[in-house]
C-alpha cells in the first residue's frame, strides 16, 4: 500500500485543527500508519526543505516552520501520495477548491496549513526523515 508523508504546519497546530485535518485523511481512505507532535530545529527545518533552498521564500519558510509545534503523519492508501496533495488543495489557499484543507483552514501561501510529499521518491525520503520503519505501522 503506498504511503505519503504528512506534516500540519504551525498555523493549523495553532488554529487548533488537527482532529479536523486528520478527519480530512481518514474519511478519504487515508489511514494514519504513524503519527507525532514535534518542534522542529532550524537545522531540520532548512534540511527537510533543502530542495527550496535556492529560492526567495526558504528563509521565510523556515522561520515559519519552526515558529511552533507541527504533526506529522504517514499516510497510507491507495494513491496515498496523490490523494492526499488533492486533500490538501492548491500551495496559494486563494487558488485552492472549496472544501479543500487550505482552501478551509489556511490564511496565506507562507502559513498554508499543511505539507504533502509531491512524488513517491519525495515521500519515501520525508517519511524516513521523521520515522524508523518500526513506528509505522
Ligand atoms: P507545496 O507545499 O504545495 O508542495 P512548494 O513545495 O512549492 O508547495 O513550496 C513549499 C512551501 O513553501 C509552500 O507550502 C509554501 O508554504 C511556501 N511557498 C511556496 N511558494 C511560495 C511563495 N511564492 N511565497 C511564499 N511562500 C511560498
Ligand atoms: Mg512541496
Amino acid at each position: 500500500m503506498e504511503q505519503t508523508l504528512s506534516i500540519i504546519k504551525p498555523d493549523a497546530v495553532a488554529k487548533g485543527v488537527i482532529g479536523k485535518i486528520f478527519d480530512r485523511f481518514e474519511s478519504n481512505g487515508l489511514r494514519i500508519a504513524a503519527t507525532k507532535k514535534l518542534q522542529l530545529s532550524r537545522i531540520e527545518a532548512k534540511n527537510f526543505y533543502a530542495v527550496h533552498k535556492e529560492r526567495p521564500f526558504f528563509n521565510d519558510l523556515v522561520d515559519f516552520m519552526i515558529s511552533g509545534p507541527v504533526v506529522v503523519s504517514v499516510l497510507e492508501g491507495e494513491n496515498a501520495m496523490q490523494k492526499n496533495r488533492d486533500l490538501m488543495g492548491a500551495t496559494n489557499p486563494k487558488e485552492a477548491k472549496a472544501g479543500t484543507i487550505r482552501a478551509d483552514f489556511a490564511e496565506n501561501i507562507d502559513a498554508n496549513a499543511v505539507h504533502g510529499s509531491d512524488s513517491l521518491e519525495n515521500a519515501d525520503t520525508e517519511i524516513a526523515f521523521f520515522f524508523a520503519s518500526k513506528d509505522i505501522s
